[in-house]
């Protein structure tokens, strides 16, 4: 008998039909052979309409309180698909994350997972019931409800099957699994059988939201198979595997973007050591992630600081690096949120060295300018105005041929 972990994301559970429609397929695993625990996100457009609720209150409101709103929509809907379950006759049970001890730290909207006790999960499951868990939430040291920021009910999923070592944890959404980039920017784009941890990892943290980039990083380290499947059409998905033959790999697996970026610039700074730090610090106290960071001296003791921050931190970051400005005597600051992060993606680009030039090439033909260029061994990301990412990712994936099925799938 196989323990299989199924999490249904907001889509999936979006209205009465669609919640039926997943009581069919739980029975089905179920009447299969299998353990099953369900893992379940609110109905879809639910969390986004109590974010807007709140701010009726308050810009800025209480981060506790939100996220005790926020997970009101999880709860909704495990209450729903076991009612949906008991009307076919299948014994099954729904738990909040405070019931199964899903332990996180105490950063409200972002939290962690610290461990997850599966003894109440297990006595259940004994009793051949499917248990049915509200994703995206957990219990903070200071027992206060948490969650694990947006998609987060991803990394619910696959934490739980690390947890009870399942045999599989299957991600249903609304598409039939990961595919060369966004099939709504790009029709032509190409399901992938399969996709490495690697690349999953850079993809996801690159912008896809397929997967939340935390379920990734928890599958990869404790070894959880994972597949991305429809709940709408059947299928293989795609698997998210460790198998890893660089050799054999495409060059390039896929383009990840990113719409929620804004780029910051402080020019003109004396060009003396801890300069970057200084620059840096405030930023980073207030909890602001950084990203694409870039130097460049000027040649006359002066320096340009460049560097991305997601756009809801734009104008916070704005308000700092203004006061960094003063303190240390720069020109100015500068910024933009209307940019976008296109990047390619594959383990295959290591050892190709002309990738970069016909990524470059392609986006020149366009007329498209990059404003910012950062890689890896195995990515290239630039920054573009938020107009032409449609067409710098179309223009890409054709370049390098994705929507091409590649001879030999590796
Ligand atoms: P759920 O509500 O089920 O968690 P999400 O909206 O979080 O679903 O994720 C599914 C969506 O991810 C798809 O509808 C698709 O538009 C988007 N997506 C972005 N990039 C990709 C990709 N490379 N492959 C598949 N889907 C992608
Ligand atoms: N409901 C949460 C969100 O919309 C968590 C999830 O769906 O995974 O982000
Ligand atoms: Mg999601």
């Amino acid at each position: 008998m196989a323990l299989i972990v199924q999490k249904y994301g907001g889509t999936s559970v979006g209205n009465v039909e669609r919640i039926k429609v997943v009581a069919q397929k739980v029975k089905a695993t179920k009447e299969a052979g299998n353990d099953v625990v369900v893992v379940l996100s609110a109905m879809s457009g639910e969390t986004n309409r109590m974010i807007a609720l709140a701010k009726q209150f308050n810009e800025h409101p209480s981060q506790r309180e939100m996220d005790v709103l926020l997970t009101t929509g999880e709860q909704t809907t495990i209450a729903l698909l076991t009612m949906a379950l008991h009307d076919l006759d299948i014994d099954a049970v729904s738990m909040t994350g405070d019931q199964i001890r899903m332990k996180t730290d105490g950063s409200h909207g972002k939290a962690r997972i610290l461990d997850v006790e599966t003894e109440n999960l297990q006595q259940h499951l004994q009793k051949g019931r499917i248990v049915v868990v509200a994703g995206f939430q957990g219990r903070s040291p200071e027992n206060n409800i948490t969650t694990l920021g947006r998609g987060g009910s991803d990394t619910s999923a696959v934490a739980i099957a690390a947890a009870l070592k399942a045999d599989e944890c299957q991600i249903y959404t609304d598409v039939d699994g990961v595919y060369t980039t966004d099939p709504r920017v790009e029709p032509n784009a190409r399901r992938l059988d399969s996709i490495t941890f690697e690349e999953m990892l850079e993809m996801a943290s690159l912008g896809t939201k397929v997967l939340q980039i935390r379920s990734v990083e928890f599958a990869g380290k404790y070894n959880v198979p994972l597949r991305v499947l429809s709940s709408f059409k059947d299928g293989g998905g795609t698997l998210i595997s460790y198998e890893e033959n660089k050799m054999e790999s495409p060059v390039i697996s896929g383009i990840a973007f990113n719409r929620d970026e804004a780029r910051l610039t402080l020019s003109g700074v004396p060009d003396q050591p801890t300069v970057a730090a200084q620059i840096l610090s405030p930023i980073c106290g207030a909890n602001i992630d950084v990203d694409m960071i870039v130097q460049n001296t000027l040649g006359d003791g002066k320096t340009d600081f460049t560097f991305t921050v997601h756009n809801d931190d734009y104008l916070h970051a704005k308000e700092l690096l203004e006061e960094v400005c003063v303190r240390l005597g720069a020109k100015s600051v500068q910024g933009s949120s209307d940019i976008a992060k296109v990047s390619i993606v594959g383990v295959g680009m290591w050892n190709h060295p002309g990738v970069a030039k016909t990524m470059f090439e392609t986006l020149g033909q366009e007329g498209i300018n990059i404003h910012q260029i950062t890689t890896s061994e195995i990515k290239i990301s630039v920054l573009v105005d938020s107009k032409y990412l449609e067409l710098a990712v179309r223009s890409l994936h054709k370049a390098f041929e994705l929507d091409v099925e590649p001879k030999e799938e590796k």
